[in-house]
């Protein structure tokens, strides 16, 4: 998402009313780089307005998500739809412990489909998402194994 001016006059350009409510929701949004689900955007947004309505803030991420001003990340875990504050292309990587989302901005050379692969499908977009351990994740191992991946705990102490 660019700056919060830009946002805004987009958005009431396009007919959306800018409310207090909604201003705050805006506001977290653009710094958000965590692609949050819809019910962290509420905890975090209702501990600065603690009147808000989690409706209210549903509500208006699914608006932002039709107007294209948040992108939906392909589902990555069990906690529900993640909201992607950058709609630019662009790729994942995704620790499968604790569910962190960083954003991987580059082109990977060769990543198409050939037609027969295509299967007559008119092809969009595509997105890679690269799974691993973070590095707050890789000690103790037993988080990871938690999440059901299988981790030797020798093969990560070897590459310290
Ligand atoms: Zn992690
Ligand atoms: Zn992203």
């Amino acid at each position: 998402m660019k700056s919060i001016d830009t946002l805004l006059s987009r958005l009431r350009q396009r007919g959306l009313r800018i409310t207090p409510q909604r201003r705050v929701i805006l506001e977290f949004l653009v710094n958000e780089e965590s692609h949050p689900t819809a019910e962290q955007v509420y905890q975090r947004v209702s501990s600065l307005m603690p009147d808000i309505s989690r409706t209210t803030v549903y509500n208006t991420l699914r608006e932002l998500s039709d107007l294209g001003e948040l992108a939906p990340v392909q589902d990555l875990s069990q906690d529900g739809r993640r909201y992607d504050t950058s709609t630019e292309p662009h790729h994942h990587l995704y620790c499968v412990a604790c569910h962190t989302i960083i954003d991987i901005h580059r082109d990977f050379e060769g990543m198409s489909l050939s037609p027969e692969e295509a299967s007559g499908y008119q092809i969009l977009s595509h997105q890679a998402t690269f799974y691993g351990i973070c590095p707050d994740c890789q000690s103790p191992a037993s988080v990871a194994t938690q999440a059901g991946w299988t981790v030797d705990p020798d093969a990560l102490n070897s590459e310290t």
